[in-house]
């Protein structure tokens, strides 16, 4: 038996103990993981240094901040989380007991990509730990050092055969996809998405897609636009573009485009200084292939600011999600262009929009569609746990974090409890079907 079909195997055995189901528990379980993160940032910090060149300060605000919050908020909140959900009644339910039970799904496999290896890894398993399912953890191979840091001594804080760490590269993770899970969540490209739908199909196994995509970035001609750049500056150049909901490329009139320019290039000096390159907050492309493939995004092109950015090589940059530092400016003749340039491609993760104006604003949510929309920021909707993060269409599919990170790896399981009693009320039911029944 392989090592992979051994974990899924002790993982379903000790689900079917129910032993993840009390709720202290679970509470147990979400406060290791708080120990974990405090006892280990040095070599979290350490790991995500390697990868992607994260300062230690970027680290915790990117990555361990976010998730000490989803916990906290998950042990505050199971409870209520968990309890029973009391549904509308009506005349044929007045006297019963009718109400939604949310239940652990059982064996889920969390498949987790490099660019916050630690968000995007851990922060399913927040949800996976409170919806008491059992879960292997599957971190990106590409972010290596993590990994190793994450199959070390996350054993060492959480229950070794409720949640185990599989490590390991592209052989590794097909090799679980091949046994049946209860659900797969995975973070990562849509190509790769396609393939891990296709592993889950064969069993029925639901999935939980969060993958990439072009979000656009429209700036209204009568905004703030020193302080729209400095937002998407910031939203755009983190993690040295690669975040999944990173700006991809903006859209504005043609009467913007240089005050559009001149502002980012004034912001990035500002934020990285006049040498990012040895500056500690601008992080690093994680290895030579994505290095490669950004670069080959450029070729051809005509750089707008600094080395790294770029008008397009239309054709290749605008079907390809860029993930890197390089931002490509679109000029349109005004909302009405920017949204039909947008319905032209596939649903992107977030839509970006900036403005006063709040009818312009309502209108590009009325007329496109996306996992996200957020007006006048970037970035930011990601730490808000009330909202659902996740993709439509090519972006993806379900969605995660607070409550909906349990309700997505729950099952919601319709209870209707009647009585042995009242069978008057049934007769119509029974057959024979006469006319008289029914006139009633
Ligand atoms: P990646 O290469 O790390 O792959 C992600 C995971 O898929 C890894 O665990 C890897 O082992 C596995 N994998 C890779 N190829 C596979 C294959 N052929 N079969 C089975 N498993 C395979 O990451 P990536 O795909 O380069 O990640 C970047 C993408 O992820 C971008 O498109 C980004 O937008 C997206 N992303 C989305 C979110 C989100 O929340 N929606 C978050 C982060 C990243």
């Amino acid at each position: 038996m392989s090592r992979e079909e051994l974990a899924v195997q002790r993982a379903r055995t000790s689900f079917q103990t129910g032993r993840t189901k009390p709720l202290d528990f679970r509470v147990h379980q979400l406060k290791n993981l708080l120990h974990f993160i405090s006892e280990r940032c040095a070599d979290i910090s350490a790991a995500t240094k390697n990868d992607l060149g994260k300062s230690q300060h970027g680290t915790k605000l990117f990555e361990t901040l976010g998730l000490e919050g989803e916990i906290n908020l998950a042990i505050e909140n199971l409870a209520g989380w968990a309890t029973p959900r009391p549904v509308e009644k009506n005349l044929l339910t007045i006297s019963d007991e009718v109400y939604v039970q949310p239940e652990p799904l059982g064996v889920v496999l969390i498949i987790g990509a490099w660019n916050y290896p630690w968000a995007v890894t851990l922060q399913p398993l927040v949800g996976a730990i409170a919806a008491a399912t059992k879960s292997i953890i599957k971190p990106s191979e590409v972010s290596s050092h993590s990994a190793k840091v994450m199959e070390e001594f996350l054993p060492q804080y959480l229950d070794k055969d409720l949640y185990p760490v599989l490590t390991g590269g592209v052989a590794e993770t097909q090799e679980p996809l091949k046994q049946r899970f209860d659900h797969i969540f995975y973070t990562g490209s849509s190509t790769v998405g396609k393939l891990v739908m296709g592993a889950a199909a064969r069993h029925l196994t639901p999935v939980t897609l969060e993958l990439g995509g072009k979000s656009p970035c429209y700036i209204d001609k009568n905004c703030d636009i020193s302080i729209a750049c400095r937002r998407i500056t910031w939203g755009k150049f983190v993690n040295c573009g690669q975040t999944c909901i990173a700006p991809d490329y903006i859209l504005c009139e043609p009467c913007i485009q240089s005050r559009v320019i001149e502002e980012i290039a004034k912001n990035i000096k500002e934020f990285y200084t006049d040498n990012p390159k040895t500056f500690e907050d601008y992080g690093r492309i994680i290895n030579q292939r994505h290095f490669k493939r950004v670069m080959a995004l450029m070729e051809g092109s005509t750089v707008a600011v600094g080395g790294d950015s770029d008008e397009s090589q239309c054709y290749i940059v605008m079907k390809e999600e860029i993930f890197g530092p390089l931002l490509p400016i679109i000029t349109v003749s005004g909302v009405d262009e920017a949204i039909q340039f947008i319905n032209d491609r596939e649903k992107p993760l977030v839509v970006y929009v900036f403005s006063h104006n709040i009818k312009l604003i309502k209108r590009v949510i009325a007329e496109t569609s996306s996992g996200a929309l957020l007006a006048n920021d970037c970035l930011v909707h990601f730490t808000v746990s009330a909202l659902p993060f996740g993709g439509v269409g090519n972006s993806g599919m379900g969605s995660y974090h607070g409550r909906h990170s349990f309700d997505q790896l729950s099952h919601m399981r319709s209870c209707l409890i009647k009585q042995l009693s009242m069978e008057g009320v049934n007769s119509m039911r029974y057959p024979p079907h006469t006319a008289k029944k029914l006139s009633w």
